[in-house]
């Protein structure tokens, strides 16, 4: 059974987690290294963390790296999703499910699944090989390939642009 149980919301929070690692000026960051840092930025999301669900959730973005950047086996989430359970419950209008257990960890690789089933193949790692972030393609095509046209996008193709104008 297939089964999307997380909202876009957790959808854009994974977006926003997956790219908290970007290279600035040539040099890989990490904007959760610092527990300062990482609880400013879980509080611009309207989150407050304990620090064993914040690291936690630097474990679990970690995993969903080596997934989407990679390739490696899903089953690295495996440790995060252990507490969680999935309930059904009738009303009017059907069955609806109702996840309990989940940390914020557990929400993530929840949502990477979701969009897994729902946009197959669109939450991928930028095409700029030197550039750490993320894209979730939800254009009708499906070609973006870059994390930002602004930044990405531009400089790549002025690199080809210099390399066969040299050559
Ligand atoms: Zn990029």
């Amino acid at each position: 059974m297939e089964l999307c149980v997380t909202g876009t919301d957790d959808e854009a929070l994974l977006l926003d987690l997956l790219n908290t690692t970007p290279v600035i000026d040539g040099v890989p960051t990490d904007d959760l290294a610092d527990p300062h840092d990482a609880d400013a930025w879980l509080a611009a999301r309207g989150l407050a963390l304990e620090p064993a669900e914040r690291d936690a959730l630097i474990r679990v973005r970690a995993a969903l790296h080596a997934v989407v950047r990679d390739g490696a086996s899903p089953e690295l989430l495996a440790p995060f999703l252990s507490g969680v359970d999935l309930r059904p419950t009738a009303d009017d209008s059907g069955v609806t499910w109702q996840v309990s257990g989940a940390d914020t960890a557990a929400r993530m690789a929840l949502a990477w699944d979701g969009l897994r089933i729902s946009h197959p193949g669109r939450l991928r790692p930028c095409a700029n090989t030197a550039c750490h972030l993320f894209l979730l393609d939800r254009s009708r095509p499906n070609n973006a390939r870059w994390c930002s046209m602004a930044v990405c996008g531009n400089r790549m193709k002025a690199r080809r642009h210099y390399q066969r104008t040299r050559g």
